[in-house]
């Protein structure tokens, strides 16, 4: 076995009580736990990156889901990466970076098989952004799903965040003729077209959807990107051209939702138009992923593809990262950065 000076315990943030609406900081407890030494076939990871991701919110419902619920009283998880410290585990050394799946925590113990080894000669945090999981959703979501093609009208909700100002970049790269997207601060809008290269940009908080995607694509759009549901998925059924796409990803909206959503109530028109409204989930799709490290690897070497993270400096501050999340504060990618 090899390891580094190894601490008897480390800090992680348990799951306190099940939100009913809005969660808020007291669902979350930081607590001092003994850190387990690494058994036959095991890594000790320090981790420096955490994720926090829209889908944990979910998980803090006590209901069955494609993810189980977190557990009360229990250590949360999700996405990280960092630096192995110990192991007894053939293939991983001291020193080497891996992405898993213990997050939420400084120190996580693990069987190797639970990790995989990255290259460090990029940012680690790109594993868990642009180049990871939501990099991936982007990527599976426009082309697979979507079924993008060259010359085609792209909406993206949720359009500054992780996925979105992937899928309206990745859009842009392969031909679209027009990518719109939305956002919820006009700081947002104005990055969207400025930066991410997206051809027109609204804040759905200035007046109705559908009225502001009309204005941004008067002959309308061929794949919708939904990041959000609601009103954005009842606009985007109405922008639609025949044999148009959905690409139903997420439904931020109504996530903190206590009332069933109303929406959408034009969904008769996708007999018509012939649409195709799709679910997805990125688990589905890491067959694409030597493809997707390839062509958005290549573009982000090439400085064609621009991503950003909103790094929160503490592993004290992941809750507060992960409500900031839900209200907006990101743009990008939301981590937290463990920090010293
Ligand atoms: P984001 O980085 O997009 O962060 C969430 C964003 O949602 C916030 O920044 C906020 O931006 C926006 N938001 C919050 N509340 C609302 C609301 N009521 N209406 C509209 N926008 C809102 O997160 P991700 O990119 O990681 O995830 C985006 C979506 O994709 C989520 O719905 C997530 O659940 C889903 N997802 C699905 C996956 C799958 O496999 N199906 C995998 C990964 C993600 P703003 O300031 O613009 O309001």
């Amino acid at each position: 076995m090899s390891e580094q000076h190894l601490p008897s315990t480390g800090r992680e943030w348990h799951l306190a009580a099940r939100p009913d609406g809005w969660p808020v900081p007291e669902d979350f407890a930081l607590v001092e736990a003994p850190v387990q030494a690494p058994g036959a076939g095991q890594i000790l990871v320090r981790n420096e990156y955490l994720s926090v991701d829209p889908y944990m919110r979910g998980r803090m419902n006590d209901v069955k889901s494609y993810v189980p619920p977190f557990r009360l009283g229990a250590v949360m998880d999700g996405g990280a990466v960092g630096r192995v410290v110990a192991s007894q585990a053939e293939g991983f050394a001291v020193g080497d970076a891996v992405l898993h799946g213990l997050g939420w925590r400084e120190y996580a113990t693990l069987d190797a098989a639970g990790a995989v080894k990255v290259d460090d000669s990029l940012p680690l945090r790109s594993y868990l952004g642009v180049l990871g999981m939501t990099g991936l959703t982007a990527y599976a979501g426009l082309l697979d799903v979507g079924g993008f093609k060259e010359g085609e009208a792209v909406f993206v909700s949720g359009a500054a965040g992780a996925v979105g100002s992937v899928v309206g970049q990745i859009a842009k790269l392969r031909g679209a003729s027009l990518v719109v997207g939305s956002a919820g601060s006009p700081e947002k809008v104005r990055r969207l077209t400025e930066e991410f290269g997206f051809d027109a940009a609204f804040n759905y908080k200035d007046g109705p959807v559908a009225q502001q995607l009309a204005q941004a694509a008067p002959d309308g759009i061929d794949v919708y990107f939904d990041n959000v549901g609601g009103e954005h998925l009842e606009a985007a059924i109405g922008a639609l051209r025949l044999h148009g796409r959905a690409v139903l990803c997420g439904a931020i909206a109504q996530y903190n939702e206590t009332a069933p959503p109303t929406g959408p109530r034009n969904l008769a028109l996708a007999i018509g138009k012939r649409l195709r409204l799709e679910g997805m989930l990125v688990g589905d799709h890491y067959a694409l992923q030597p493809q997707f490290t390839a062509e958005v690897g290549g573009w982000l070497a090439e400085g064609r593809l621009t991503f950003e993270d909103t790094v929160v400096e503490g592993f004290d501050r992941t809750a507060d990262a992960f409500l900031g999340l839900l209200r907006g504060e990101n743009t990008g990618k939301m981590l937290v950065h463990v920090g010293g």
